[in-house]
């Protein structure tokens, strides 16, 4: 079944929201074996809206909106799928019952203008909206089908759940399933040449994707069930993993702070951090993980000279000579993170996140890490090589990406074994 989806809404055509409607619903239907052929975005205007669906309709067996199912007067999509299908809006008694209920939870009465959101194209199967007004539907006719879905993602990945997909697993040949493959301190080329001989395998497939420091690999595979399709996956996933090695730091695992977050967790550890460049970027990507205060109980942010000797105990004089960003002070914030906060391991960085060079002419991009437990302390001197005039916010993000990773790596060796995978490619 071939797919297209169509996006309403002038905000999105102004740039002022970002279509993370289309990310999700594109990974949704891949992943149901639904081939998506075009995305289109449209403004809330009823003309160009039939005209993106005439085209949308002529060329795809399965078309889907999003947005336009509002309440107001620029809320549109319905109307026009209806009249696209020429079908009349009918009154949805249990639609409309569900939004007054919706409303008197919160103790109003429903506004009239929310009823026409209870008006549905005839005919058409609909989809309930637990966590707003709008229903969603979806109606068909001479073997094309058309599907509505409410604007705001909450609603939409809520109803797509619930309802869409229960409907469109009818229409699906097979399933597809992926596993992502996670990699710290390899580039993407480097990481590519290593698995090249599999980039060309056709089931499953495997990509390289990079981003912000990072390479990532995903293995695809297509089969008539998620049975067969983990099993087309495991033998590859396993011999990417024992190539890639140590640099693997996670299969299926969102992001390295999951990955540290949850390996601190199962060895009883806790760690603290003193940051000076990424001024708490590292304690907020620890603590985006729900419950890390298990793990991770301090974070020192130690942004000015004074504040790194009052409160981490940094020799000023070295400072003075050195200045702060050097190896040295990374390892006195790491050892004064460690004795503030009672934790296992403390993780520190200092360094130039840019875009300016620093008072001895060195250019950003530079920083230097420490991680100690105490009795031992490992450093590491990061070059990111970005110095352009927006290169403060990757510099930052892969300085901490760089402190994680030291982090992981610490908790794989200390124990004796690089990180295994158990049987669910589970890190
Ligand atoms: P509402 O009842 O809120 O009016 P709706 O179904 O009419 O819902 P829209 O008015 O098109 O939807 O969009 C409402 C809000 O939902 C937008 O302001 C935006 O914040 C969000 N939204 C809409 N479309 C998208 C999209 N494609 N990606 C991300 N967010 C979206
Ligand atoms: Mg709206």
């Amino acid at each position: 079944m071939t797919c297209e989806l169509v996006f309403v809404g002038t905000e999105l055509l102004l740039g002022d929201i970002l279509n993370t409607n289309a990310q999700y619903l594109s990974r949704q239907l891949a992943a149901l074996g639904i081939s998506v052929l075009h995305q289109s975005v449209v403004g809330d205007n009823p003309e160009r809206l039939r005209q993106v669906l005439e085209t949308a309709l002529s060329r795809a067996d399965l078309v889907m909106t999003t947005g336009g199912l509002g309440p107001t007067k620029d809320d549109l999509t319905k109307e026009v799928c209806a009249a696209c299908f020429q079908k009349k809006l009918v009154l949805h008694d249990e639609s409309l019952r569900r939004m007054k209920a919706y409303f008197a939870v919160k103790g109003v009465e429903m506004p009239k203008t929310n009823e026409k959101q209870a008006w549905m194209p005839e005919g058409a199967v609909i989809f309930a909206n637990d966590n707003g007004t709008a229903p969603g539907c979806a109606m068909e006719k001479d073997g094309k089908r058309l599907m509505m879905l409410p604007g705001p993602p909450r609603e939409m990945r809520a109803m797509f759940q619930s309802g869409a997909l229960p409907y469109l697993r009818r229409f699906s040949d097979g399933v597809i399933v992926s596993t992502e493959i996670r990699t710290f301190g390899i580039g993407e080329s480097a990481m590519a040449q290593t698995v090249s001989d599999l980039l060309d395998h056709e089931n499953p497939t495997v990509a390289p994707y990079a981003k912000s420091g990072e390479a990532m690999l995903r293995v695809t595979a297509k089969a008539q069930n998620e049975a067969e399709a983990r099993a087309l996956l495991k033998p590859v996933v396993g011999e990417i993993v024992s190539r890639l090695g140590d640099k693997v730091y996670g299969v299926d695992v969102p992001n390295l702070e999951t990955a540290v977050v949850k390996r601190l967790r199962q060895l009883g550890l806790t760690l603290a951090a003193a940051e000076s460049c990424t001024a708490g970027l590292i304690a907020k990507r620890l603590t985006d993980i729900p419950g890390a205060s298990d793990v991770f109980g301090c974070g020192v942010v130690s942004y000015r000279n004074e504040i790194k000797q009052k409160l981490l105990g940094v020799d000023p004089q070295l400072i003075a000579r050195e200045t702060a960003v050097c190896e040295a002070v990374a390892v006195q914030m790491a050892a004064g993170a460690l004795s503030q906060s009672g934790a296992d391991l403390a993780v520190s960085v200092t360094g130039l996140a840019g875009p300016g060079k620093d008072e001895r002419g060195r250019e950003p991009g530079l920083a230097y890490l420490a991680l100690t437990d105490g009795s031992r302390t490992e450093t590491r001197t990061v070059h990111t090589g970005q110095t352009g005039p927006d290169c403060r916010d990757y510099n930052r993000t892969v300085f901490a990406s760089h402190a994680l990773d030291m982090v992981r790596r610490y908790l794989s060796g200390r124990f004796g074994a690089v990180i295994t995978f158990s049987k669910d490619c589970d890190a």
